[in-house]
């Protein structure tokens, strides 16, 4: 179905590369993926602060400002996982254009549904981030309590114990977060951020 046939596209005059110009750093998005507790939206955060104190332009989309709104009516099984992942691809996609700094912290566990989100835009504009945790250490963490009720049988479909997680296989970033510090893995981004001149040095 699609409803999109009569709709015009309007040109906008103001271009991403103006919005870009006169933000002084690039739109990418950082797109951290891994298990629930693996460090992402610690990270995630955690850059936006040193980014945003630098001046720049950014936004974090979770779990909590997307499954409560735009995706509410998505649960997690296979299809509602990929359509949620679908959802937030074309999202981040406006937000590019707006020239922002956008990073995702969702465990997008499917390498397929990733590669949608990368193949929506440019090649340099899509910065996997995998944050590389063994399943031991996040469910030690167990940041929320849901490995627990997950273990116990209370939460189906929970990534890593009773629904897959595909690791990426070229990330553009590995972060091993049962190994380095946070402060290390923060740094870890802002330097990839500077190499690639997202940002300056
Ligand atoms: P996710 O968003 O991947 O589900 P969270 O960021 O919510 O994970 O939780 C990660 C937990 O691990 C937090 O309690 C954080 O303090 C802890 N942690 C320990 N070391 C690190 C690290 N190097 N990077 C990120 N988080 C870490």
């Amino acid at each position: 179905m699609t409803t999109s046939n009569n709709v015009v596209w309007h040109h906008a005059t103001v271009t991403r590369s103006r919005r870009e110009q006169m933000n002084g750093h690039k739109g990418a998005i950082l797109w951290f993926t891994g298990l629930s507790g693996a460090g992402k939206s610690t990270i995630a955060h955690a850059v936006e602060e040193q980014l945003h104190q630098s001046g720049c332009r950014t936004f974090v989309l979770d779990g909590d400002n997307v499954r409560h709104g735009l995706c509410e009516d998505l649960g997690f099984s296979p299809e509602d996982r990929t359509e949620n992942i679908r959802r937030i691809g074309e999202m981040v996609k406006l937000f590019l254009e707006a020239g922002i700094i956008v990073l995702t912290a969702f465990i997008s566990p499917i390498r397929h549904d990733r590669e949608r989100v990368r193949s929506l835009v440019r090649t340099d504009d899509f910065i996997e981030i995998y944050c590389r945790c063994p399943l031991g250490v996040c469910e030690d963490r167990d940041v929320k309590g849901l490995y627990h009720q997950a273990r116990l049988g209370k939460i189906k479909e929970f990534t890593g114990i009773s629904s897959p997680y595909e690791a990426p296989e070229k990330p553009e970033l590995i972060l091993d977060t049962n190994v380095w510090p946070l402060d290390e893995c923060a740094s870890k981004v802002m330097a990839l951020l500077s190499q690639r001149g997202i940002i300056r040095k």
